[in-house]
């Protein structure tokens, strides 16, 4: 069972990275439920039959603050929940399916890998001052916001140590209709800018951006996990 929504108190949903459905069952129930809806440019206008007796935008009783893809993820959530807790407003969190998650899914890339894929890293690669960074610190990693710089990050990875020839997989409008991925690797990251040009990025870089039939490596991995599984089930 799910808590009900509480008048006088706000919801902050994760509306997922792009078509309606992406949106949880929860999510959705606290739309119909909603006497206002504050919503931001990433969600899908089509998430408005979900709230249909909702106003969008403005202030009221119940409001949703509709994000797009997960609110905890690079949301400026922490920003809000403090502004509520002062006000002494109650709230929720409704997570959401973040952009990492939509592109690893669209494209059949899972993040983790037995063997070699053991960590994953969300990142923004802007700084709080417009500046880029980047560094190497997950066996997959997953840039947000990088889809206009795509050549400095190149420069910026290498620099952190992930060799020239790493996997890169960037998928622009992740979980949409219209949806765009491709490949390159780390020294070949800038190809990319024109085909995503103004669209939401994500940049995936490590094990997690390989496709699943990468040759004879991962098949090698995974005969060997089997035969391993194999040799402990055995008496
Ligand atoms: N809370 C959101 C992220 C907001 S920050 C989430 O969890 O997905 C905005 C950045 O998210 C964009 O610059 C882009 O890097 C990424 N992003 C959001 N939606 C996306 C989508 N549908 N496809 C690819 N990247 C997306």
């Amino acid at each position: 069972m799910t808590r009900a929504f509480a008048p006088g108190s706000v919801a902050f949903v994760g509306a997922g990275p792009g078509a309606a459905d992406l949106i949880t069952l929860r999510g959705a129930e606290r739309l119909r439920n909603a006497d206002v809806v504050l919503f931001d440019a990433l969600a899908d206008p089509a998430l408005r039959a979900l709230a249909p007796n909702a106003r969008w935008i403005d202030v009221g009783k119940r409001v949703v603050r509709l994000k797009g893809g997960d609110p905890s993820v690079f949301g400026r959530l922490e920003e809000e929940l403090a502004a509520l807790a002062a006000a002494g407003i109650e709230c929720e969190v409704v997570p959401g399916v973040t952009a990492a998650l939509a592109a690893a899914a669209s494209t059949r890339r899972p993040l983790t890998r037995r063997g070699d894929g053991r960590s994953v890293a969300l990142t923004t690669a802007v700084t709080r001052d417009g500046k880029l960074g980047a560094g190497r610190h997950a066996d997959t990693e997953v840039f947000y916001m990088a889809g206009k710089q795509l050549a400095a990050l190149a420069r910026k990875l290498v620099e952190a140590g992930w060799p020239a020839t790493t996997p890169a997989l960037v998928v622009s409008r992740a979980g949409w209709p219209d949806e765009l991925a491709s490949e390159h690797s780390v020294a070949s990251l800038a190809e990319a800018t024109l085909l995503h040009s103004g669209r939401p990025t994500v940049v995936t870089i490590g094990v997690g951006a390989e496709p699943i039939a990468a040759g004879a490596r991962r098949a090698r991995l995974v005969a060997e996990s089997v035969a391993a599984e194999e040799a402990r089930a055995a008496p």
